[in-house]
């Protein structure tokens, strides 16, 4: 299609939807890649303590800023002991109670020293930048073991799930607790529901740097290409409770600075 043509489309389309929703039909396979593989690198030893305007989401004694994802209505059913959040994988996703737009966000998980199987498989969660809601709508940061754990690498631990892979892979093994460190721009959209500026995010990943302002095309998608078809402002923060057979991993001292 010529730039004019497309122009021309758009202009009487009033958006790109349209545009897009002529991709031929695709496979998973399809936007999996598997080169190059990030390098590996051994991180430093440090932990990220709240500051003093933090929101705190988890400091380890109760789920309150927590309610379940597909019915926001009733508190998120999640396992809380010794101080640690544990995912309940009959009970599904979680999402915080409060919405956010622009944020700085520390996380920390923790794979099971005993986590089995293999590839996707294998620890697999995520922390969704901004929930569109139930199931796993919304913009998913992967968590899930990637320490000497091949899989496409746009989908391991660190990536933004099949959009950008990490530019360096400094997994801990598991049984060890791991940081992620957070800078989220939520897209902007027009009132016609076009995107006005596109979601941006920039990650630390036990302190060293995976995604540099890396600009996303979209809400995640499983299969196809990503497409910003849902105009949203504020949104919940979700934490995924994956469906593969492997172990549940945890979760520790979850903060957060709205910007
Ligand atoms: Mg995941």
């Amino acid at each position: 299609m010529t730039y004019k043509l497309l122009l021309a489309s758009v202009l009487f389309t009033g958006s790109t939807t349209i545009i897009n929703a002529q991709q031929p039909a695709m496979k998973h396979e399809d936007t999996e890649f598997y080169e190059p593989v990030p390098k590996v690198v051994t991180p430093g030893k440090s932990y990220g303590d709240a500051p003093s305007d933090a929101v705190i989401l988890f400091d380890g004694n109760n789920l309150s800023q927590w309610v379940t994802a597909n019915d926001t209505s009733q508190p998120a059913q999640w396992v809380v002991k010794d101080n640690v959040l544990t995912v309940n994988k009959k009970a599904g996703n979680i999402q915080t109670r409060q919405s956010f737009l622009d944020y700085q966000l520390h996380i920390e998980w923790r794979i099971p020293k005993t986590i089995t199987g293999t590839s996707q498989a294998r620890g697999n969660s995520g922390v969704f930048l901004a929930s569109l809601g139930k199931g796993d709508a919304g913009y998913e940061l992967q968590v899930m073991d990637s320490y000497n754990n091949p899989t496409y690498v746009n989908g391991q631990a660190g990536s933004v799930y099949k959009q950008s892979p990490p530019l360096a892979n400094p997994n801990r093994p598991p049984g060890e607790w791991q940081t992620y460190d957070i800078a989220w721009t939520a897209p902007r959209f027009n009132e016609n529901g076009s995107v006005k500026s596109p979601a941006r995010v920039t990650i630390f990943f036990n302190g060293v740097l995976v995604q540099n302002g890396f600009e996303l095309k979209g809400p995640t998608r499983y299969v196809g290409n990503p497409v910003y078809d849902t105009p949203h402002g504020a949104s919940r923060i979700k934490l995924q409770s994956h469906g593969d057979p492997s172990e549940p991993i945890s979760f520790r001292n979850i903060w957060i600075r709205p910007l």
